[in-house]
């Protein structure tokens, strides 16, 4: 029997990263005989959910946990992800050194962080793919980005103009670019302009997306010479367990009671938090609409919106944060959950009509598969740019806006949580996601764009030697 061709996986650190490379790779495990070997670099003992969504993976598809690298005090977000992948490449080497000895290597695969390793992956002589997890229009930033950091002095929140590229179906202002870039100084956006610098480096780049999702990006991105091919494979969203931890089956059990699509689901991603104050605000908005809701909780921090991007789980009780009295309150409409909650099954559950959501790509995806319309609520990374673009290009979710000093009041929320349940706006919403749903199942379907792209993509990579 011919040897199995094989590609190494390399994940950026956070489950947002994790779960849809293994996503693809499974796919490319089931449906097109490639082994795929995941290697997982760690910091710290590996957090339950990553051990749970690590659990039960088919065969041909193997993962090795890289031995965990050590930082100072306080390295938090973007910063942690940096040094946790330089801190690793040795380990990487060794890893792939022994891959390119023992089976057919054909590619190695990071996703949007991982550039580093393309060092490690020339050393062995083994074709570097990005499979970048967000959308076109983020990739068209990271192209553009050597460019913009030389023509603009200022931070770009100051900038007096809107981005307008080719890719963009919306002008995108500074203010809105993903955070670690809000600070120009810092050694975080040094890193990442050096990691976008590499992008042209790859052999190809996979993206989480469609080509009726976003057409104008896609094409434009194809369309130039001087980047890498671009192959659009989505959505690609998780089939199997979500890192469920107890609770999961509340969730369900409480949503089968709910009259159908009466439930606004409302989460923040793996590692999405609010302040205090606003979760107080949160939680009082949400009392005052009188819709129902399934809220995952987490406690809050008032310093990162990201806080708990590497630990999942709170470290604190969140329901002590909350308002006194709004559980009792609210018990009647309302399940409030800790800290996870099995999003795959929440969106595709009838109860389930609309999705307040901190827009991450993948939360993304999995609404549009799913025909679940939304309520925008950005909080860190690229999160600003998806929202422009759910809100104002694709029209398939409502903006929280927040006051002047950056508070969504109470009101506020309790306004866009009505609009969107039970206004007029929500149901052309609804309907305007409900063909986005379409569309992502064409993609996907045996004839689909996305499922042809994978296809050439796998044979050009099998036939390569
Ligand atoms: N997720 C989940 N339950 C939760 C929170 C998140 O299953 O309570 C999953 C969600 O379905 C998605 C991923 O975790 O697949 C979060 O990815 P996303 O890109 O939306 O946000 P990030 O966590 O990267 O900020």
């Amino acid at each position: 029997m011919a040897q199995k061709h094989y590609i190494a996986f390399m994940p950026s650190p956070g489950m947002g990263h994790l779960i849809p490379l293994l996503e693809l790779a499974k796919q490319l495990v089931l449906r097109h005989e490639i082994c795929v070997t995941f290697i997982v670099p760690t910091a710290g003992p590996p957090p339950k959910a990553l051990l749970a969504v690590l659990e039960g993976l088919p065969d041909g598809l193997n993962y090795l946990l890289l031995p965990p690298v050590d930082f100072e005090e306080g390295v938090k977000g973007e910063t942690q992800i940096a040094l946790t992948i330089i801190r690793s490449l040795s380990s990487v080497r060794d890893v792939l050194k022994s891959l390119v000895a023992n089976t057919k290597l054909v590619a190695l695969v990071v996703d949007i962080f991982g550039t580093d390793v393309f060092d490690v992956a020339i050393e062995f002589n083994i074709p570097s793919y990005i499979y970048f997890l967000t959308n076109a229009m983020g990739l068209s930033l990271v192209f553009y980005m050597p460019k913009l950091d030389e023509m603009v002095s200022c931070e770009f929140k100051e900038m007096q103009e809107p981005i307008k590229l080719p890719s963009f179906t919306v002008p995108i202002h500074g203010r809105d670019l993903p955070e670690p870039l809000q600070d120009r100084k810092n050694e975080t956006y040094k890193w990442l302009l050096g990691v976008a610098k590499r992008y042209n480096s790859a052999d190809g780049i996979m993206i989480n997306t469609f080509k009726e999702l976003e057409p104008v990006a896609i094409k434009a991105l194809q369309e130039d010479t001087n980047i890498p091919p671009i192959h659009p494979i989505g959505p690609i969203i998780q089939t199997g367990s979500s890192g469920e931890v107890d609770g999961s089956d509340q969730c369900i059990r409480w949503l089968n009671d709910q009259p159908s699509g009466s439930v606004l689901f409302v989460s923040f991603g793996s590692g999405g938090t609010l302040s205090h104050e606003q979760l107080n605000e949160l939680a009082l908005g949400l009392e005052m609409s009188e819709q129902k809701f399934l809220w995952v909780v987490r406690s809050p921090d008032d310093k990162s919106a990201n806080a708990s991007y590497f630990s999942v789980q709170s470290k604190t009780d969140p329901f002590g944060f909350l308002p006194p009295g709004f559980l009792d309150r609210t018990k009647k409409g309302g399940l409030v959950v800790p800290s996870w909650a099995p999003q795959i099954q929440v969106l595709s559950h009838r109860s389930t009509g609309g999705f307040l959501t901190h827009c991450g790509w993948n939360s993304i995806l999995e609404s549009i598969v799913h025909g679940v319309p939304l309520i925008a609520w950005p909080l860190f990374a690229e999160q600003r740019m998806n929202a422009v673009m759910l809100a104002e290009d694709l029209k398939v979710a409502l903006r929280a806006n927040a006051a002047e000093n950056g508070l969504v009041r109470r009101e506020e929320i309790a306004k866009v949580i009505r609009d969107l349940m039970q206004g007029v706006e929500g149901i052309i919403i609804r309907d305007r996601m409900n063909k986005l749903k379409e569309a992502a199942a064409m993609a996907v379907s045996e004839e689909g764009s996305s499922t042809k792209t994978l296809s050439e993509l796998v044979l050009n990579l099998k036939n390569q030697n």
